[in-house]
């Protein structure tokens, strides 16, 4: 094994023509060059599902921004627990969906915010608000682990949400149109869990390559030894400084895609796997999130 590659899919394997073929032509690609690759996205298992269904070597699954992962039968150790679904081994960090509504139907109650969660929407209200179709938004209904939700009451109120959720082991990440609501763990969690079963089945050190264009990118990027930042839409670029908080430094070789897609997706992780060819990188441990 050479690298791993994890990725963002929105904006960044993939542009708004949202070209499934194309992106797993790209991801099949590196892997026939010996690299692991890993989608890391905020969608759901079940919208993750078709993109991998599309590529030859199924990659490992990120999903819920972290808060599942979807092994691959390949990376599979014996004392894993947790289904199997559609031929990955699906697990899950937290107390799984059905644990985290209970507690966000108790916090309704008690505190009398208001708030919408996913599973208090139809599909079609899902649909209208996401700009997905039907089809698609029943895919975005299908969660395991973590809950966007439509926050309907005062800044004041969000904030005491906010503080009532860290007290019950929950995060709030603000998003654009949703807060998320998930429990404490990130993308880039998961990547470094992902790094050391490979470093553990290769007993070899794995560098780490990452693309993203979001703030919910921002920590895999800072943990990788390699991160190519994509352009918003917007032109605006996610901003990679040293985090106070966590310590966390700029990786070694920071690149920016000229675009979103799967074309420019191959071309920009070419050139960087080409350009830290020699680049010193860091050694597992190296990172915040290890
Ligand atoms: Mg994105």
């Amino acid at each position: 094994m050479n690298w791993l590659i994890a990725t963002d899919l929105d904006g960044t394997l993939l542009d708004d023509d949202y070209d499934l073929v194309a992106a797993a032509a790209a991801v099949d690609s590196q892997a026939a060059l010996g690299h692991e690759i890993a989608l890391a996205s905020s969608k759901t298992f079940s919208e993750m599902l078709k993109l991998a269904s599309l590529c030859g070597r199924p990659p490992t699954l990120i999903f819920e921004n972290g808060a599942g992962v979807a092994w691959p039968e390949r990376l599979w150790r014996k004392a894993d627990a947790g289904p199997v679904r559609h031929g990955f081994r699906v697990q899950l960090q937290g107390e799984g969906y059905i644990r985290l509504r209970s507690v966000l139907r108790a916090l309704q109650r008690s505190s009398g915010a208001r708030y919408q969660g996913f599973a208090d929407m139809s599909v079609a209200q899902i649909a209208e608000l996401t700009g997905l179709s039907t089809s698609g938004a029943a895919l975005a209904r299908e969660r395991q682990a973590s809950e966007p939700l439509r926050w309907l009451d005062t800044p004041e109120a969000l904030q005491r949400f906010e503080q009532a959720l860290q007290q019950r082991g929950y995060r709030l990440v603000k998003g654009g149109r949703f807060h998320h609501v998930m429990p404490r763990t990130d993308k880039a969690c998961a990547v470094s869990a992902l790094a050391r079963r490979l470093a553990e089945k290769h007993a070899a050190r794995v560098r780490v390559l990452c693309c993203g264009d979001s703030a919910n990118d921002r920590g895999m990027l800072l943990g990788a030894d390699v991160a190519v930042v994509f352009p918003r839409p917007d032109g605006s670029v996610l901003a990679l400084e040293r985090e106070a908080s966590t310590g966390a430094s700029v990786p070694a070789v920071v690149l920016h895609a000229a675009t979103a897609g799967a074309d420019a997706w191959t071309r920009a992780v070419t050139d960087a796997l080409r350009r830290c060819g020699s680049a010193e990188t860091r050694a597992p441990g190296g990172s915040a999130h290890e």
